[in-house]
């Protein structure tokens, strides 16, 4: 595969993807417009920073007409206004970004603002540089005994609870989406809004993401309830503190003193009160930014691309519309299982349209991926529909354009792992389905196939064949084979589950050493008494 690194990163990028055995990698930064769209349109997968603008109309160039390669776009870093995600999505290419590889970097960057809060450690550094020797000014507060509030109990949030519970403070937390009264083994205890939170602490630590329910959540109601001299600290983003508010509250002594890393705007304007504000301490959106963090996420983005490219799952995709798509290695077994039961199904049934399709997946394993689990199952099954090129991330988007309703159903009573899948061809037609398990041995397992029931192992060359139920069909089928000279290395009869009165149709499915040729399908088809014959092709089990 051919990635392209389009923006300047750590030299460990470069040195990783060169390391890959199956990768080719070229570095050009530099690129707008169309020159960045036609090199794109010639690489798998492109690393970014923040320069590159991957844009709606260089993405609908780099797509235009045949041979165009482009499947994943990994920004190193968080923020992905550089790309044009709708757009992304609808060419079903994977945008990714590398949230984790900061986290540590950032919890401590919070850290470092909480100490230096505590201690005056900038104001003490600014007298000593100006000249000064003034001690009694600068008397701080330990940490050890305090309470810190997090407010957002997410990766970074959690980070630094466990610095601060190691330096004997009291950690409790604010999380809307955490349904747990306690995290981190009972010693963080969870609150149930910001104003409580704020009650009881004498730090407060910001970590959430900037959206409707955070920008200005710590506003003058906020620093009313709080506990008086409540010091607080933002290496989130700009805008979750009301600045006029912050800065009413300091004026008043309702808050301690303010550590911020981020802004609304960046920079802010030389007027900004907070620039000079002697009760805050300011860094230049610093959280990220250690050489570890920066290896780390420019690595990461060359990790995240290989492993999505080869199929191997996904790793922090921004545009899966809620989806977690990273998958555990059980479910991704079955997700290999599905594409197997999908092909045996085409086979048995070649639908020619699609109205609906049903994920029914059974197990603790698999019930908590099912979403994934059913997202690549269904890149199966309309990659064999359309020319369109589908991908996990616009799977959903194309089925739904097409009107072909999907539902994911995960199994009451959970039991062991099975998957089953149903389509209807016309709207409200009978579903057809096919269901399959992997046992102990490790091995995928059709266990029903259009309602025939059978146990096989599908891999490898396969004829199906359905043919009235009667003595000597074997013999004739076997017979067809002896003629061409192709040896069965497996046969399986399936009968119907629930036969109709009737109803005398059985299901062979032979396992060939050897793919079948038109003319041995021909002669088959000729047979008296089979009704249907299809040949499938899958890989290794
Ligand atoms: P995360 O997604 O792991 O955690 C965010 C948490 O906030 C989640 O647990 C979520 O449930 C919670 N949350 C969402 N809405 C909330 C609300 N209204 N009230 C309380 N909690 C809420 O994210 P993360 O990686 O921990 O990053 C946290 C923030 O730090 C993000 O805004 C990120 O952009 C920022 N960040 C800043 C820097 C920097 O350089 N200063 C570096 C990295 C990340």
């Amino acid at each position: 595969m051919r990635i392209l690194i389009a923006d300047t990163l750590a030299p460990e990028a470069a040195a990783y993807l060169g390391g890959q055995p199956d990768t080719e990698v070229t570095t050009r930064t530099g690129l707008a417009g169309d020159d960045l769209a036609d090199a794109l349109r010639a690489h798998d997968g492109v690393v970014i920073r923040s320069a590159v603008q991957v844009t709606g109309p260089v993405l609908v160039r780099c797509a235009a007409g045949d041979g165009w390669r482009l499947r994943a776009i990994a920004r190193a870093g968080v923020g992905v206004d550089n790309i044009d995600l709708e757009t992304a999505t609808r060419l079903g290419i994977a945008v990714m970004n590398t949230a984790s590889a900061s986290t540590i970097t950032t919890a401590e960057h919070a850290f470092a603002l909480m100490i230096a809060l505590a201690r005056n450690i900038p104001w003490a550094h600014a007298a000593i540089a100006s000249g000064g020797w003034d001690r009694s000014r600068f008397v701080g507060t330990e940490l050890h005994g305090k309470t810190l509030g997090v407010v957002g109990l997410g990766r970074i949030g959690l980070t630094l609870a466990r610095r601060a519970l190691a330096f004997g403070m009291e950690v409790c937390a604010y999380d809307p989406f955490m349904n747990t009264p306690t995290a981190l083994d009972g010693h963080v205890i969870l609150l149930e809004s910001v104003n409580e939170l704020l009650a009881r602490s004498d730090f407060v630590s910001l970590h959430v993401p900037k959206n409707e329910s955070t920008a200005g959540m710590i506003n003058a109601a906020a620093f009313d309830a709080a506990r008086p001299g409540v010091r607080i600290i933002n290496a989130s983003r700009g805008g979750i503190i009301d600045e006029a508010a912050l800065l009413a509250a300091l004026a008043d002594g309702r808050c301690g003193g303010a550590a911020l890393d981020v802004f609304d705007p960046e920079p802010p304007p030389p007027e900004c009160p907070l620039r000079n504000h002697p009760k805050v301490l300011t860094t230049p959106h610093l959280g990220a930014s250690t050489t570890e963090a920066q290896e780390a996420v420019a690595v990461d983005a060359c990790r995240a691309v290989v492993t999505y490219l080869r199929g191997e799952g996904i790793i922090g995709a921004v545009n899966t519309a809620g989806v977690s798509l990273d998958l555990s290695e059980r479910q991704r077994a079955f997700v290999d299982l599905a594409g197997r039961m999908i092909a045996l199904l085409q086979a048995a049934v070649s639908p020619q349209g699609l109205s609906r399709v049903r994920f029914v997946v059974r197990g603790e394993a698999l019930a908590g991926g099912a979403d994934s689990v059913a997202r690549h199952a269904l890149v199966e099954l309309l990659r064999s529909h359309l020319d369109e090129p589908v991908s996990v991330i616009n799977a959903a988007l194309i089925a739904e354009q097409r009107h072909i309703e999907t539902e994911t159903v995960i199994g009451a009573d959970h039991g062991e792992d099975r998957l089953a899948i149903e389509i209807e061809i016309e709207p409200d037609s009978e579903p057809r389905r096919v269901e399959g398990a992997i046992y102990a041995d490790g091995l995928p397992r059709i266990t029903s196939l259009d309602g025939y029931a059978m146990d096989m192992v599908p891999s490898g060359a396969m004829v199906l064949l359905t043919n009235t139920d009667e003595p000597g069909r074997i013999g004739l089928v076997g017979g067809v084979f002896g003629d061409a000279g192709v040896n069965i290395a497996e046969m399986v009869i399936g009968r119907k589950q629930a036969p109709a009165a009737g109803d005398t149709i059985a299901m062979m499915i032979l396992k060939l050493d050897a793919a079948p040729t038109r003319e041995l399908l021909e002669a088959l088809r000729r047979g008296p008494g089979i009704v249907r014959v299809a040949s499938v092709e899958l890989g290794p089990a």
